[in-house]
C-alpha cells in the first residue's frame, strides 16, 4: 500500500508560457482533488513569449505576470526551470512519475515564405529578431544588418507591426525598455529610414488588433502612410468574416491614408493586396518583387487573394518574414504535421495526456485567449480523473522525485533560483529607469544565482 505521500496526484506540465501557467492555475484551484503539479521550462526564465515575444515598449503587458507569479508561488506547485522535455527528461520518465501531462510547448519556429531568394543575407526571420531584441539565450548571437534605409515586413498581424514598430522606435523610446542591450546598441544606430509593411490582402483582413494599429499612429519621430488607391482597392469586396475590429482597423487606415506627414525622420508605409515573388539581389538582399493581388470569394464562401499580372519592386536591404508560427514535433508525442501543432482533440491528445495554447489550436490569440484555452484542456483532464481514465505511475515522493530530475539536470532552476535571477536584472536596470537589464545568456543567467555560470 502506498503512504499518503505517495499517493499525491500528480501533473507535469511542459512549458511555463501563458498556457502552461494558467492551465496550472486551474489545476490549482480545482478542490475535489488535491493535484500536485510540476512546471518544466526549457530556458533558466518563465513565462514563455511574455519575456521573449511581447514587444519591451509594452510593460502594461508583460505585467500579466504578477499573475502567473501568485500561481508559482503555490505551495502544490514546483518550477522545473532549466530542464527540456525530450533532452534531460524523456516521455517514458513522465509518465513513469505523473498521473497526466500537459504539453504547452508554443509554437516556436517561424513560416517560411517559401520564395527564391529568401535564403540570401538581409532576409531575416521575425521569430529569429524578436527572440533576439528580447533577449532569448537562443538568439543572442544572430546578426542583423540594418545599416540600409528600407526593410520590407511581410505580414499582416500583430507581429509585423511589433517589428516594424522596433526598427522606427527612437533611442530614448527603446532605451527606458527592457530590450536587450545587444538590440538597443544596433537598434538606436540603425540606418532604416523607412519600414515597408506588405500584407497579401485587403484592409479588412488585416490581422492587427486595433491598439496595435493606433500605436503606429502616434510614435515620436515616424510617420506612417496609407495608399488610398490600395484601401480602396479593398472595398469592391464585402468581408463576410469581417468583425468589428476588422472593420475599426479600416477606419484607423482611413485616417492615415489622409494624415499630412509631420516631417517626421522615419516613415512605416502600410501596403495591402501585395505578395512577394521573390527576393532579388547579388550576395545579399537588395529588393523584393511583388505582385498585386486582387480579392475574390471562392467556392466555400471565403475571401482569397488571387495574383493579377501587375508586378513591382521594391527596392530594401533588409526583409523580415512574419507570416507566422509553427509547432515542431516533440519526442514521441503525436503530431498533426499538415496542422503543424501537437495531435489533439480539444486539448487531449491521448490518454493522460494533453495539450494547451498554441501547441494546440495555432499561433492566434492575444495572451487573455490561453486562458479559455486552458480551462478546456484542465477540464477535460478533470474529467478523465473523476471517470478513473488518467495514467497510472509509480508512487514517488515529492522529494525524490526533485532527486530524479535534478540527476538528469543538475542546473534545475527553482522558482527561488528565478527570483535571484529576477532580482539581479531589475537591480541592474534600476540606475537607467529601466524595468530590468535582461541577461541574455544561459551562463549570465545562471551566474546570477551564484553557480558560477556553465552553459
Ligand atoms: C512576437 C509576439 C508578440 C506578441 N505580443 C503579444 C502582445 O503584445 N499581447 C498579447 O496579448 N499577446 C501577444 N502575443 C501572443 C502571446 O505571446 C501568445 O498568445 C502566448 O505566448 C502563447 O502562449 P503559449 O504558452 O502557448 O506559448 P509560449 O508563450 O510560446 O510558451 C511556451 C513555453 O514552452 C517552453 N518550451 C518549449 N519547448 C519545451 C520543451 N521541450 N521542454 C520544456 N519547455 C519547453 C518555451 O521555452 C516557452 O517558455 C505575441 C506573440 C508573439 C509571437
Amino acid at each position: 500500500m502506498s503512504s499518503p505521500v505517495d499517493a499525491k496526484l500528480r501533473v507535469a506540465i511542459i512549458g511555463s508560457g501563458p498556457a502552461g501557467s494558467y492551465a496550472a492555475g486551474h489545476l490549482l484551484r480545482h478542490t475535489a482533488t488535491e493535484l500536485h503539479v510540476d512546471l518544466y521550462e526549457r530556458l533558466p526564465t518563465p513565462w514563455g513569449l511574455v519575456r521573449a515575444g511581447v514587444a519591451p515598449d509594452h510593460p502594461k503587458i508583460k505585467s500579466v505576470t504578477n499573475l502567473y507569479e501568485r500561481t508559482a508561488e503555490h505551495p502544490r506547485l514546483r518550477l522545473f526551470a532549466n530542464v527540456e522535455f525530450g533532452r534531460h527528461v524523456t516521455l517514458a520518465d513522465l509518465r513513469r512519475h505523473y498521473h497526466a501531462i500537459v504539453y504547452a510547448v508554443g509554437t516556436p519556429v517561424d513560416r517560411a515564405m517559401g520564395i527564391p531568394g529568401e535564403d540570401l543575407p538581409g532576409s531575416y526571420a521575425a521569430t529569429d529578431f524578436v527572440g533576439w531584441y528580447n533577449g532569448h539565450p537562443d538568439f543572442r548571437n544572430h546578426q542583423f544588418d540594418l545599416s540600409g534605409e528600407r526593410a520590407v515586413v511581410i505580414g499582416a498581424g500583430n507581429v509585423a507591426l511589433d517589428v516594424a514598430r522596433m526598427l522606427v522606435l527612437t533611442r530614448a523610446e527603446l532605451a527606458v525598455t527592457d530590450i536587450a542591450d545587444h538590440a538597443l546598441e544596433v537598434l538606436s544606430n540603425s540606418g532604416v529610414r523607412e519600414v515597408v509593411v506588405v500584407a497579401r490582402r485587403g484592409p479588412a483582413q488585416a490581422a492587427f488588433t486595433n491598439p496595435e494599429l493606433r500605436e503606429l499612429g502616434e510614435l515620436s519621430d515616424a510617420d506612417v502612410t496609407v495608399d488610398p488607391d490600395e484601401l480602396r482597392l479593398g472595398d469592391g469586396v464585402a468581408d463576410p468574416n469581417a468583425d468589428p475590429t476588422a472593420l475599426r482597423n479600416v477606419e484607423i487606415l482611413r485616417e492615415y491614408s489622409t494624415r499630412p506627414l509631420a516631417g517626421h525622420t522615419r516613415r512605416v508605409a502600410l501596403r495591402f493586396l501585395l505578395s512577394p515573388l521573390a527576393l532579388g539581389g547579388s550576395g545579399r538582399v537588395e529588393s523584393v518583387t511583388l505582385v498585386r493581388n486582387a480579392l475574390g470569394l471562392t467556392a466555400d464562401g471565403s475571401l482569397r487573394a488571387r495574383a493579377t499580372d501587375e508586378q513591382l519592386q521594391i527596392p530594401a536591404q533588409a526583409v523580415f518574414r512574419a507570416i507566422g508560427y509553427r509547432g515542431t514535433p516533440l519526442a514521441d508525442v503525436p503530431f498533426d504535421a499538415e496542422r503543424e501543432l501537437i495531435a489533439n482533440e480539444n486539448g487531449r491528445v491521448r490518454r493522460g495526456e494533453y495539450v494547451v495554447g498554441w501547441a494546440k489550436r495555432g499561433p492566434s490569440g492575444v495572451i487573455g485567449t490561453n486562458k479559455k484555452d486552458a480551462n478546456e484542456t484542465v477540464g477535460a483532464l478533470l474529467e478523465d480523473l473523476a471517470a478513473g481514465e488518467l495514467l497510472d505511475p509509480d508512487p514517488i515522493s515529492d522529494e525524490a522525485l526533485e532527486q530524479f530530475v535534478r540527476e538528469r539536470q543538475p542546473q534545475l532552476v527553482d522558482y527561488g533560483d528565478w527570483l535571484a535571477i529576477d532580482r539581479r536584472e531589475r537591480a541592474l536596470g534600476e540606475p537607467a529607469g529601466r524595468p530590468r537589464v535582461k541577461l541574455t545568456t544561459v551562463a549570465e543567467l545562471l551566474d546570477a544565482i551564484g553557480w558560477g555560470g556553465d552553459d
